[in-house]
């Protein structure tokens, strides 16, 4: 489906948007991308979802991408005697430790033996989104004895956050390991990689993803940020997780990180995602506060490939004002002559190779002739991102055979994608280019494109030729010695 502007939109579903008329209303009124979160519902009702998304691709015959966000490994106190909790006071004592009984007052389970070993006198752990702040005073290999900073109620099963050590945890628990295999059978297009902490877990991700789904990183620690380069160097894309490096980390530092992360993302050519909560109001109001509209806005202004929905589209009860919400946000800023001039002035020097050239002269080209689209013929998605990193002017349309290829490229800005047949002859890819480009109603016969590909056909990394072409659908270079 042509969309009117730019930014990717991912939408997170839940038990406000399960049914297939509540799935497809939402990808009617912009979302891109469907995320699956695996934290919640079962494995029928995640498999439920996914046949739905990919019913309403075939029906609208139109490439969809199911990013599938694993759990990791989320940290939670047991179980307390009383239902409702306790108040845990300023200045009082309160002990985590491996004992089984459930909690009071005075103590709670934290089963999670790795972690006492990981502390240390003087370490922070916040419980309850951050609520509760409990800083170290003793510990061992089973026990911590905290003094409570900042207080507050704790309660079952809560999550617990410890942002200043790099846990010796594993990147992916079992239930992410079942989670995974679970998903990539089903076929998912993209895998988010909750609590990453270091390069090697997006690599233990990707191996047992075994080349069935694109690896996401989701930076919501500390440890995540100070390794950004070396994470980014491993992972297909990124996901700027606000909810918990909020939580993580003092809140003013998340709108800095957020601008550095998604410029880099930009000079790597990967897609990069800006989540939680950009609408948060609207999950019980019809109306966004100014403020949430200035956040959406500023995450488009940085060059965000995408914006996402988490509760506002899943649990809320208005799920689908929000994403109109989000088109029409989107559809005025890149209308706006100041995004054109922050995300051209913000274009670093591309890199060396064929293909980074080619998608230059492209760019230019379409800014300085009226030239309508920009087609690429892509095989692993990676010249379709080469050419959304320069943000032409015109439309992407990329071409690929392959539909795995075509569906991850839905996070990528600007990039109308299409599968085409398999060419190997550089006219056909052309005819191609012409038919879908004007089936998107971004060229009309009278109308030049441009059509990038590699010669030859079907080997991923070798775009090597650019042509500008009338956007005609027959064969019509009979002189032409191809
Ligand atoms: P979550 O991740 O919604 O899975 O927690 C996003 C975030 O933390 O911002
Ligand atoms: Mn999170």
């Amino acid at each position: 489906m042509r969309r009117h502007r730019n930014v990717k939109i991912v939408a997170t579903l839940g038990p406000a948007s399960e049914t297939y008329e509540q799935i497809r209303a939402l990808h009617e009124a912009g979302a891109d991308v469907f995320r699956l979160n695996m934290s919640h519902g079962k494995h029928e009702e995640i498999a439920e979802k996914h046949k739905i998304i990919r019913q309403i691709e075939q029906d609208l015959d139109s490439p969809i991408a199911i990013l599938a966000d694993l759990q990791g490994p989320k940290l939670r106190v047991g179980g307390f005697v009383n239902p409702e909790g306790e108040m845990l006071e300023e200045g009082a004592k309160f002990r985590l430790d491996m004992d089984s009984a459930e909690g009071t007052v005075e103590r709670a389970t934290l089963p999670h033996p790795e972690i006492f070993k990981a502390l240390k006198p003087g370490s922070s752990l916040l419980v309850n989104d951050g609520k509760i702040r409990l800083t170290v005073d003793d510990c061992g290999d089973d026990f911590a004895e905290c003094t409570v900073v900042a207080g507050g109620v704790i309660s079952s099963r809560k999550g617990v956050n410890v942002p200043d050590v790099v846990l010796p945890l594993a990147a992916l628990s079992q239930k992410d390991r079942k989670d995974l295999e679970f998903v990539c059978q089903l076929g998912v297009d993209w895998l988010a990689l909750s609590f990453v902490q270091r390069p090697e877990d997006v690599e233990e991700g990707r191996a047992l993803a075994k080349g069935r789904a694109a690896i996401l990183a989701k930076i919501e620690k500390p440890a995540a940020v100070d390794s950004f380069d070396e994470i980014l160097a491993v992972s297909d894309g990124i996901m700027v997780a606000r909810g918990d490096l909020g939580v993580e980390l003092p809140v003013q530092n998340v709108p800095p990180i957020q601008k550095q992360l998604v410029r880099k993302c930009r000079s790597a050519a990967k897609p990069v995602i800006v989540a939680t909560q950009m609408l948060e109001s609207m999950i019980e109001s019809p109306m966004p506060t100014r403020a949430e509209v200035s956040d959406v806005a500023t995450a488009i202004y940085e060059g965000s490939d995408a914006i996402m929905l988490s509760a506002e589209s899943a649990a809320g009860s208005y799920p689908i004002e929000a994403v109109t919400t989000m088109d029409n946000v989107a559809k005025e800023i890149e209308a706006d002559p100041t995004y054109t001039e922050i995300i051209e002035a913000s274009r670093k020097s591309s890199g060396k190779t064929v293909a980074d050239g080619i998608v230059a002269a492209a760019r230019e080209i379409v800014e300085t002739t009226d030239v309508k689209a920009i087609c690429c013929f892509t095989q692993s998605g990676t010249t379709a991102a080469l050419v959304a990193r320069e943000r032409p002017r015109a439309p992407i349309v990329a071409l690929t055979p392959l539909v795995g290829t075509a569906r991850r490229m839905c996070l990528t800005w600007g990039t109308n994608c299409a599968i085409t047949d398999t060419v190997d002859r550089f006219k056909m890819a052309v005819v191609s280019a012409a038919r879908a480009a004007r089936k998107m109603g971004i060229a009309e016969e009278s109308d030049q494109i441009i059509v990038t590909a590699g010669v030859p056909f079907n080997v991923e990394g070798t775009t090597n030729i650019l042509r500008v072409a009338p956007c005609e659908e027959r064969l019509i270079f009979r002189t032409d010695p191809e």
